[in-house]
């Protein structure tokens, strides 16, 4: 049997709970944190009086102890439940599952579909698990058991992210069904995406980019020198190059990212005189191409909130408008911008001021010509606004 654990609110956390009915649970919120012992234990909010407040599960991430998945008393959290959920994730995704020119989707969003801390993807007919706690996975068994049954796959994968710093624990990543050949090819938006599932923590691109990238395909790329930078495996690159770019110049510190931006280079038939690959620190290469007096039309920053260079450390939250500014260095006069950040603690109204200080540090202005948020099968709470946590902004430098 699972255990069950009451946790009372402290007396300023009630608003929170009680009436915003927000479903993570912080440590800081709750009195008698000493009963928190076995992970997948189900939590009882109560407050004071003793009285029912929401029912979840504990499970340690880096956010937060636990995810309330019902405000109802008489709810109960097993396998009927996770089937209810996973019904109505499905259901919502309907038109993904009939389009053609694309294959990959997200599926189920963690607490945007009901269950904080899993999400579901799909690559045609494979699904990929992604666990972000050892108390969800301890459910992993009541969920597999509901979801074979509601679709057809052939091979399901996990990844299992929840060792001490919520990092990736490395394993075969196969669950049941057949083995996938990877890499498979996936479409997006008729663009062939090579992905493999069993291989370390990434799969070779980002599902919630779909948007920007089709923007980049069918409105801005054409006839640009485009410079994408923290590339990965160049899938910016793949969709200016198809949509008409006149060049692009894919710069990753990871050795890596050269064989893996060449595969999906080559599964495109892209030109690689035109498109050019680059493993190199990017600050060396801001240096570099500032030295040398290149000017690109776009420049695409779309970097991890955290990264550690020899030389160099950036965080988001403080370095933005670094980047901002070595891009602006290296910018055609009303060149583009494009700026990305996944960042939670960063909303929308914070990125922009970090934009507009490293433009106007360097003497310029700014107009924004578009912004982007999570595509459509990426749904939100809106009782955890927190989780639309993807900002990209689209902007033109002026003088
Ligand atoms: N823009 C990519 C995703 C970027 S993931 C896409 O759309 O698919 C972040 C990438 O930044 C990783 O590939 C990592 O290797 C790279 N990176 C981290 N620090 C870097 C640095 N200092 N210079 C260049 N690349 C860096």
């Amino acid at each position: 049997m699972r255990k069950e654990i009451n946790l009372i609110i402290k007396p300023n956390y009630h608003n929170l709970y009680k009436e915003r009915k927000f479903p993570l649970v912080f440590e800081k919120g709750v009195e008698n944190t000493w009963k928190l012992q076995e992970e997948g234990s189900i939590i009882n909010l109560i407050d004071g009086e003793d009285s029912f407040v929401g029912r979840g599960y504990y499970g340690n991430q880096n956010k937060g102890i636990g995810w309330i998945l019902t405000y109802k008393e008489k709810e109960k959290i097993d396998g009927k439940f996770f089937q209810k959920k996973l019904i109505t994730s499905l259901n919502k995704r309907k038109d993904f599952y009939y389009k053609e020119d694309t294959t990959c989707f997200r599926v189920f969003n963690s607490i945007g579909d009901g269950i904080g801390g899993l999400t579901i993807d799909y690559y045609e007919d494979y699904y990929l698990f992604n666990w972000y706690s050892k108390g969800i996975y301890s459910f992993k068994d009541e969920i597999y058991d509901k979801f074979k049954n509601l679709v057809y796959y052939k091979g399901i994968y996990q990844k299992k992210r929840f060792d001490d710093k919520g990092k990736y624990i490395e394993e075969d990543d196969f669950v049941m069904g057949e083995r996938g050949k990877f890499p498979i090819t996936v479409k997006e938006n008729n663009v062939k995406i090579s992905v493999d599932l069993n291989d370390g923590p990434m799969v070779g691109f980002f599902l919630d980019q779909r948007e920007t990238r089709r923007a980049l395909m069918e409105k801005y790329a054409e006839g640009k020198t485009i410079l994408n930078t923290f590339s990965y495996t160049g899938i910016f690159s793949v969709f200016s190059a198809l949509g008409n770019s006149k060049s692009t110049v894919s710069v990753d510190l990871a050795n890596r990212s050269l064989e893996k931006t060449l595969q999906q280079f080559k599964l495109n038939d892209m030109d690689l005189e035109k498109n050019k690959i680059i493993v190199e620190d990017i600050f060396e290469y801001f240096e570099y191409a500032e030295k040398k007096e290149l000017k690109y039309d776009l420049i695409i920053l779309d970097p991890p909130s955290f990264a550690k260079s020899k030389n160099y450390i950036f965080k988001a939250d403080k370095n933005y408008k670094d980047i901002i500014k070595k891009s602006i260095k290296i910018l055609k006069e009303r060149g583009l911008i494009l700026a990305s950040t996944n960042l939670e603690k960063m909303d929308m109204d914070k990125f922009i001021s970090q934009i507009k200080e490293g433009v106007e540090e360097e003497g310029k202005r700014f107009k924004i010509i578009e912004k982007f948020r999570l595509p459509e099968d990426f749904k939100i709470n809106d009782k955890y606004p927190e989780g639309n946590y993807l900002k990209i902004i689209m902007f033109k430098i002026l003088n």
